[in-house]
Parts: C-alpha cells; structure tokens; sequence
C-alpha cells in the first residue's frame, strides 16, 4: 500500500475499468455533491462509503441550534430551473418542504424614493418569453422609462449570446452591460439585484459567461424558470435527516466527522483511502471536497495542472439574524435598494421560534464586512432594518447575531471557467465532484448537485454503463 499525498506509486496511470455493480466507491466529502454521488452510485448498483469530515452532512447548506432556535449557516433559495437539485430534493423526500413559488413575484424595496412609493415588484405572467416578464418591467418603478426600454434590449442580445463560446468567460459582466447601454443605475436596481445574489459578485467582477448563464437559464429559457423555491424547514432537516435517511435506505455506508487525510494507489492498482484509525481499500474514489481540500489530496500526476485549482478564488456571504417581539414583516421576503440590506428573509417558521418574528439578512460580496464585530454590524443594521421596514421602530429586538461564511462560493471572476476541471483526472478511477468543478453554472446548490451527477457517471463509465441508471435531468445537462 502506498501512503501520503504526491505519491505515483503503484502506477496512478494504471487502468482501471468502470465501476460495475458490487465494485465500491469511496465518497470523500457530505456536501450535496459527496451525498449526491454516493446516491447516484448506490442507485446503479454499487457499494458506496461516504465519509464526512464534520459531525453532519451538508457541507456550506446546514442548520444549527442557537437556544430554542434552528439557524441556517445563510438563506438559500433556488429557482424553478434548477433541475439537478430538484432531483436531489425529490431522491430524498424533501421536495414539499421546500416548494417554489406559484410565479415569480419579487418586492423590491427603494429607500431612496420617498416614503409611500418605494415599493416596484419584479414578477411574471403567464405568457411566453420573454414577453412573460414585459409588463412587469414596464411597470418597474425603480428604472426610468428610457432604461426599461434598453434593459430590454440587453435582454434580448444576452438571449442571443452562444454559452458555449469560451471567449465570454474572459470578459466582465459589467463591461457587457455598459456596452450594451446599461446605465450604473440599471446595474445596480436590476442586473445586479439579480446577479448579486445568484453569482454572489457584482457585474463589474462576474464572468460574462456565467452571467449569461444564470440570467438565459433563469430568466429567458422558460416563462416559469425564475419562480423561486425557498426551505420551509431548516436545511439540516434536508440535507442531513432526510439525506441520510436516503443514503441509509440506499445501502450507503455514512461515516461522519471522520477526515480523509490521504488518497493513493494501492498494490492492486485500486485506491486506498486513509482515514483516522482505518485505511478504505476502494475500486473508485471521488474527491467531492472544496477546491483546496482537492488540492491537497490529489496525488501527484491527476490533473495536468493541479495548482489551476488553488487560483480559483473565493467570495463570502454574511447573514445577519434579527429577532423581534412582534411580526415586522409581511412577505415572506423582499430585497431592497439604497441600503446596505440586501435580501430579508422571514424565517419564523422554520426556525422554530414561537413568539414574535425572525429575520435574516442575507448579504452577498460582503468582501467588506465578513470580519466586521457584531457590535458594528447592529449599530448600522438595525437603522437601516428601521427605514425599510416601519414596523421595527417600536419593536423590541430581542436577539441579534450573525453567520459568517467566508469562502462561500468560488468568485465567480472572468476566467474562472478555464480554471474549473471536469469529473475525470488523469487517474483511472479517481473523479472530482463539488460547485466549484466544470459544471458551467456558478456555485450553486445546482452546480453541487450536477457536479454529483456528472462524477457518478464519470465512475460509471459514461455513456453506455450508466445510460437508463442516472437521473433524467442528466441527460438532459449531458
Ligand atoms: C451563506 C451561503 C449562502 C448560499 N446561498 C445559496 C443559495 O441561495 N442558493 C444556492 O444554490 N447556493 C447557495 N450557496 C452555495 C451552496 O451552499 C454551495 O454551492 C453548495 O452547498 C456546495 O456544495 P458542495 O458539496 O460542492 O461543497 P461543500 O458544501 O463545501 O461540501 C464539501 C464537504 O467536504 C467535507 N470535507 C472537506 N475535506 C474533507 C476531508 N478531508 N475528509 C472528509 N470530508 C471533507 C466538508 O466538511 C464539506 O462537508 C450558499 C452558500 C453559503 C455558504
């Protein structure tokens, strides 16, 4: 048996057939990409061992007890076109917990105009696109009439943009627009509004490839593609009760806070995957870990340029919790504009909590305030929280704390596409899964769920192995 990282030993670039039924497969990582593939796998009929360095599953999506309270490490949404996670919320039962809505229907919030007229709405009707979103745009407030007549146009030319052309991923979104017409305020109430918090960067700073991804695939592919689905539940109860759950009924070996601390060829040309007190012999691994854990378990030899892996960048998001002693807000959310508030969440109900309301803030590129004390925080938070929503100022906070992730997603910056590898390494049976791998969209719970999808069928033996024993949307993506 060979040991450490780095190590060529026993012929990395040995040949090692697909993974058959009965072969076994270690999983490294119980993110929704690991629980993703360690599914996929066991459904074709392969024995699977997930092992997850922290005491749950999840990865970045979790809950956690604070009191009587459930908290989300940050408020996660998804959109109706996210096909892969859908399939995953289905897979283990969680779909009614976490349903979209009917249509489309954004408030938007600008502190900027005066009181009594602030509120415009970004919703959709039911005809085709990109006529479904026409009225509403029309009708948008926070734009002048002169630019809802060039978001239009915009529109229509990203429509026209070809995703497969590698030459966007090496310009900015911001520049696009620009050229395209879009005034700093059409970036800031509508573009960014939207690309904020789906790529989790401002246009300026996002790759037009992926811009354009989201924005055709959310808004222009399909009339209903951008209604939003939202957990009413924690995210724990998804994606680690009912995940297990799944991944015990599927016959998955689940091992939690258990780290991987090296992956290596054994003598017999398969792997062995060491962990604290044990070494797994395995036919397949998958590394379904962030970027930087890959890195360094990725033997020597397994990607042409492993160190692509440590320049993709990363980008934070910070949530901020407020409870009051009395309901504040009516929607289930809103964003607003001129405020540093960016989305508010109303999270009551699933958190648990009894007696009066919960919000959470959740702010994307916070670059800027990741590290800022609470004290700060509160003292600028809650005056803003009291000029967008009334109801707070007679309010009693009766709990204030925040959720820091500071390597949230990859920074989704122009040329990240070129740094972001596929499934497939250069050594037989070792594959690659998570957001941040090739999957074309920006680091998503999709994005997790499809690089899943995509790794199992890499281990399989894509096309003809795994053909009629992957997920339909597969197909589909493939
Ligand atoms: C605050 C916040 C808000 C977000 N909002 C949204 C949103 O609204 N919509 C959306 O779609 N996405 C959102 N995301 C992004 C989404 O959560 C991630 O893209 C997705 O969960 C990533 O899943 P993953 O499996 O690829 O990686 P991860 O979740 O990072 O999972 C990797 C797992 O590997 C484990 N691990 C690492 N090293 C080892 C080792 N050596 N041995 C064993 N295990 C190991 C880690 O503990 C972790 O559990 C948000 C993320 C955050 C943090």
């Amino acid at each position: 048996m060979t040991q450490g990282n780095g190590t060529r030993e026993g012929g990395v670039l040995a040949d090692v057939s697909a993974l058959g039924p009965g072969g076994h497969a270690v999983v490294v990582g119980g993110g929704l990409a690991g629980v993703t593939t360690a599914l996929a796998l066991a459904d074709a009929g392969v024995r699977v061992t997930l092992l997850e360095g922290r005491p749950r599953l999840g990865g970045l999506a979790f809950s956690f007890q604070r009191g009587d309270l459930t908290v989300d490490n940050g408020q996660h949404v998804y959109l109706r076109c996210c096909t892969a996670y859908r399939w995953f919320l289905d897979r283990i039962g969680g779909a009614a917990l976490a349903p979209v809505q009917n249509r489309l229907d954004v408030p938007v919030v600008d502190l900027a105009r005066p009181e009594g007229n602030r509120l415009g709405r970004l919703r959709r009707d039911a005809l085709p696109v990109p006529l479904h979103l026409g009225r509403s745009l029309a009708a948008y407030p926070h734009l002048s009439l002169a630019e809802r007549a060039s978001v239009g146009r915009a529109a229509l030319a990203l429509k026209g943009l070809d995703l497969a052309d590698p030459a966007l991923d090496t310009q900015d979104f911001g520049s696009w627009l620009t050229a395209h017409g879009q005034s700093a305020r059409a970036v800031e109430a509508l573009w960014d509004l939207v690309g904020v918090a789906t790529l989790n960067a401002v246009a300026g700073d996002a790759s037009l490839g992926l811009a354009a991804m989201v924005f055709k695939t959310g808004l222009l592919s399909d009339p209903g593609a951008a209604d939003i689905g939202w957990a009413r539940v924690p995210l724990g109860e998804l994606h680690d009760r009912l995940a297990r759950k799944a991944l015990d009924s599927a016959g998955v070996r689940t091992e939690v806070r258990t780290r991987v601390t090296s992956v290596s060829v054994n003598e017999n040309g398969g792997w062995s995957v060491q962990v604290p007190g044990e070494t797994l012999e395995a036919d397949a691994v998958v590394l379904a870990v962030p970027q930087r854990e890959a890195y360094d378990l990725l033997p020597d030899g397994a990607l042409d340029a492993p160190d692509d892996l440590l320049r993709i960048g990363t980008a934070p998001i910070l949530n901020i919790h407020v409870v009051y002693d009395r309901k504040v807000l009516a929607a289930p959310f809103l964003t607003a504009l001129g405020t540093p508030v960016q989305w508010v969440f109303d999270r009551t109900e699933a958190s648990g909590l009894k007696e009066g309301q919960y919000l959470a803030l959740s702010q994307s590129t916070a670059q800027n305030e990741i590290d800022e004390p609470v004290a700060a925080l509160r003292e600028r938070y809650l005056p803003e929280l009291e000029r967008l929503l009334p109801r707070t100022r007679g309010a009693e906070v009766k709990d204030f704390f925040v959720t820091r992730e500071r390597t949230a997603t990859f920074a989704p910056a122009p040329g990240v596409g070129r740094l972001r590898p596929g499934a497939r390494t250069k050594a037989p049976g070792l594959y690659l899964a998570g957001a941040w791998t090739a999957t074309g969209w920006p680091a998503t719970m999709e994005s997790a769920v499809r690089s899943g999808v995509g790794a199992a069928a890499a281990a399989l033996g894509t096309p003809g192995r795994s053909r009629g024993l992957l997920p339909d949307f597969f197909e589909e993506a493939a």
